[in-house]
């Protein structure tokens, strides 16, 4: 029994520190990447459901790494964001994605707005508003057709600082959408309070409708409460016809999902935006 403690301890420990190099290694390649320029954003398209016109793109974060080609932020957000490095990684995500709109806005292309995520550690941060407004002036991108995608959860986690903050985005003209909302367990009267433009429909529930009667019946309740809140209701994950029609029929006005089109570069969202211009 003695042994096999022991054997246990190595094991663990073992295990401890091969975690720990591989965290390191990371944070190392991680840190460089900034410097190196390794990170590019993709862009998807959100469309508006009674047009079929683009009225949005979201920025989403790549990794292209020397060694294994383009990293998906499902393996390194939740690093950089232990990490800290997330605040300057965000800072770059939100200068990229402004420097791109106010491209297209010089380029004569149709209005869209730019979704931009943001982490929890950098929506806790003290320096986020005047970070952002130094961006915006800086890249003199047009603060309205600069979206922030804060999530349900993050919001919750401290209502107060997160209305104060909202608040403070708001006044400037930046648009706020509540990002993959029905996850949490918001109620009406906290939602009430949010100074928020527009709902996304986290892509769960979008997944199992129309077959699963109660994503369909929540994917109902959330567009319902959203238009009692007046905010702007997109819908995310769209796959399928059947998805889509199933919004058509209540009255969810814009959508993102692989149907239209997969995350794409800057230059084929460039093109999308010409055709769009030229049709
Ligand atoms: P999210 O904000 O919920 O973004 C939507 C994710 O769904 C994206 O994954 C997108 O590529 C994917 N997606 C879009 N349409 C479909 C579809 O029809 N089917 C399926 N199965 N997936 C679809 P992605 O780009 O891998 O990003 C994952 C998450 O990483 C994002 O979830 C967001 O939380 C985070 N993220 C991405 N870019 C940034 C960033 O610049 N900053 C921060 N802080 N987080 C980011
Ligand atoms: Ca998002
Ligand atoms: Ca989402
Ligand atoms: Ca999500």
């Amino acid at each position: 029994a003695k042994d096999a403690g022991r054997n246990t301890v190595r094991f663990f420990t073992g295990d401890l520190n091969f975690l720990l190099s591989k965290r390191l290694e990371i944070e190392g390649r991680l840190r460089r990447a900034i410097d190196n320029e390794e990170f590019f954003l993709r862009y998807q398209p959100q469309v508006e459901l009674a047009t079929g016109r683009i009225i949005g793109m979201e920025a989403l974060i790549r990794w292209n790494d020397p060694q294994r080609g383009e990293i998906f932020p499902k393996d390194f957000i939740f690093v950089a964001e232990e990490l800290g490095i997330i605040v300057q990684l965000g800072e770059w995500v939100f200068r990229t994605a402004c420097g791109q709109l106010k491209a297209w806005e010089d380029e004569g292309l149709p209005s869209i707005t730019v979704s931009i995520n943001i982490s929890p550690r950098q929506f806790m941060s003290r320096r986020l508003v005047p970070t952002l407004l130094s961006i915006i002036r800086e890249t003199g991108a047009d603060p309205r057709r600069v979206e922030l995608e804060i999530t349900e959860t993050m919001i919750m986690r401290n209502l107060e600082q997160s209305v104060q903050t909202l608040e403070h985005l708001r006044s400037v003209g930046m648009q706020v959408a509540v990002d993959d909302f029905g996850v949490g367990y918001s109620s009406l009267g906290q939602l009430k309070r949010l100074p928020a433009t527009s709902m996304k429909i986290d892509r769960s529930f979008i997944a199992n409708v129309p077959e699963d009667a109660s994503s369909g019946s929540i994917t109902e309740a959330i567009i319902a409460m959203a238009k009692r809140l007046k905010l702007r209701v997109i819908a995310e994950g769209v796959e399928t016809r059947a998805q889509l029609e199933f919004l058509r029929a209540n009255h969810c006005e814009a959508f993102q999902g692989y149907l239209f089109s997969r995350p794409v570069t800057s230059l084929e969202a460039t093109a999308m935006l010409k055709a769009q211009a030229a049709a």
